[in-house]
């Protein structure tokens, strides 16, 4: 017959692994002695070997109490863990979760786990104290910009009127320059602190957008007039192409959307020294009164290196301190326009190479109002009915569009494909899919070899298989 001693032995054999554990862990008999002892547990209640041999209720005195021959307690045993007061030899004490399952085969004993929370405890306190002083320092740091923004353009408003007064009044050209300057370093001024408000409302989260309705082309011409004087100046040419899709009036936030491209155009042609600055809007989706716009600012400018392209929309980042010394500018411009677009529902990207120019392409959701409603299809309009739509209105006429081999259809096939490439990299696969269908469209007349290529990149595009498309948009560029 196995003695006890022996069965002891081979429960706390089979436990040897436990030694290396980090809970603790502690077998102990139907008397309540402790028969086995983990590293941990004599570790934790500051014990040697004499841990074995000592009654339960030394290291839970609250919970098990000593009686003749065995333990009274009101633990209840099983998987749940418990929170008790564990205690060390020298009687202090710490908080401890304690499992302690009764098992019975031939004699009765507790296996009991435990592991010290009190470290956890303090570090939860710690980490809420944290949180709870970031939460208040951020409060301060936003109040602080607010105030000190407000405090700043005061001021600058004040300098600006009285210039604006002192410009109309002077008649001597060398004195109007000068007040031309001052004008103009106010009107920066306050483009730098109005970035900061917004920029220091948005990170707070209590930045909302105000929608209403407004004329779209009116809205576009705005901002052609904000730019163009300054575009023309340095000798760039600029375009202007609005997908005749796009109702007269929908219902946006009209300020943002100008704030956003108003940013683009500066950058655009910030960063241009000669050649051409484009700014195209198409409709690229819609859901019942929803519609989905599609933006995209190109310039001819210094571009920006690949490596340094994903910094870009983080906050304060300009691509070197070079340019920043050379071109000025906060750096929260296109971090400000990311988070717009994201509350408008879009995204923002940009696909630029360096020496080769940029584009910045971004797409927000905004509403149709309801007269609108009759004139744009309702439901969903996506894909192919849009692609096709989309193809005709850019070109004209349908006949053009499929006229495979001319210059327009090579150069529209082109362009589409720069779009429909630019939408990948978005993972904007819906939008992807759009304009592989237009491409399909222009090619249905092409040499099979491009037809099974496009079909190709189409078949890629529904798995959404970015090497796929890679592969299948290098073949066609090649064939092309
Ligand atoms: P900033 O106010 O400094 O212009 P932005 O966030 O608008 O801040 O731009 C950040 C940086 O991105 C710029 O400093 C520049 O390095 C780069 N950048 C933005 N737009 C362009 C562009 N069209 N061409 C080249 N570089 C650009």
């Amino acid at each position: 017959m196995e003695t006890g001693e022996e069965r002891i032995e081979e429960v706390a054999e089979g436990w040897l692994s436990l030694d290396d554990a980090l809970e603790m862990v502690l077998l102990f008999d139907e008397k309540g002695n402790i028969v086995y002892a983990n590293s941990a547990a004599k570790k934790k209640l500051e014990y040697g070997e004499e841990l074995c041999g000592i009654h339960i209720s030394e290291i839970f005195p609250n919970s098990f109490h000593a009686i003749e021959n065995g333990f009274q307690t009101e633990y209840e045993f099983g998987e749940k863990r418990q929170e008790l007061m564990a205690y060390r030899r020298n009687r202090t004490c710490f908080c401890a979760e304690v499992k302690i399952l009764k098992r019975q085969k031939s004699k009765k004993m507790y296996v009991c786990m435990a592991n010290d929370t009190s470290k956890r405890d303090f570090l939860e306190k710690e980490i809420a104290n944290v949180e709870r002083k970031a939460e208040q320092a951020q409060k301060v740091k936003s109040e602080f910009v607010a105030n000190i923004t407000h405090e700043l353009r005061t001021p600058v408003n004040g300098i600006l009127g009285n210039t604006k007064e002192l410009l109309e009044l002077e008649k001597e050209e060398k004195k109007l320059k000068i007040l031309r300057l001052i004008e103009r370093g106010c009107k920066d001024m306050n483009g730098i602190i109005n970035n900061i408000l917004d920029f220091s409302k948005l990170e707070a989260g209590k930045f909302t957008l105000e929608p209403q309705k407004f004329h779209f082309r009116n809205m576009m011409d705005y901002v052609k007039a904000n730019h163009i004087h300054k575009i023309t100046e340095k000798g760039l040419e600029f375009f202007m192409t609005i997908s005749p899709e796009i109702p007269e009036y929908l219902i946006g936030d009209e300020l943002r959307i100008v704030q956003i491209l108003n940013n683009l155009l500066s950058n655009a042609y910030k960063f241009t020294a000669v050649g051409k600055i484009a700014v195209e809007v198409v409709k690229t989706a819609q859901v019942n009164n929803r519609m989905e716009l599609f933006f995209l600012v190109t310039d001819s400018g210094i571009g920006i290196d690949k490596a340094d392209q994903d910094k870009l929309f983080k906050s304060f980042s300009q691509v070197d301190a070079s340019i920043s010394r050379k071109y000025g500018g906060t750096g929260l411009g296109l971090n400000i326009c990311k988070q717009l677009v994201e509350l408008m529902g879009g995204s923002i990207s940009v696909d630029s190479a360096k020496d080769k120019g940029s584009v910045f392409s971004f797409s927000i959701w905004i509403e149709l109002p309801e007269e609108e409603m009759s004139e744009a299809s309702a439901n969903v309009d996506y894909h192919m009915a849009l692609g096709q739509r989309m193809s005709l209105h850019q070109n004209g006429n349908e006949a053009e569009a499929r006229n495979y081999g001319t210059a327009e259809n090579l150069e529209e096939i082109k362009n589409k494909m720069s779009k429909f490439i630019l939408s990948v990299e978005m993972e904007n696969w819906e939008k992807a899919e759009m304009f592989a269908d237009v491409i399909k469209q222009l090619t249905a007349e092409a040499p099979k070899e491009i037809k099974n290529v496009v079909l190709k990149l189409k078949m890629a595009v529904q798995k959404e298989d970015y090497n796929k498309v890679q592969t299948a948009f290098e073949a066609l560029q090649a064939l092309l």
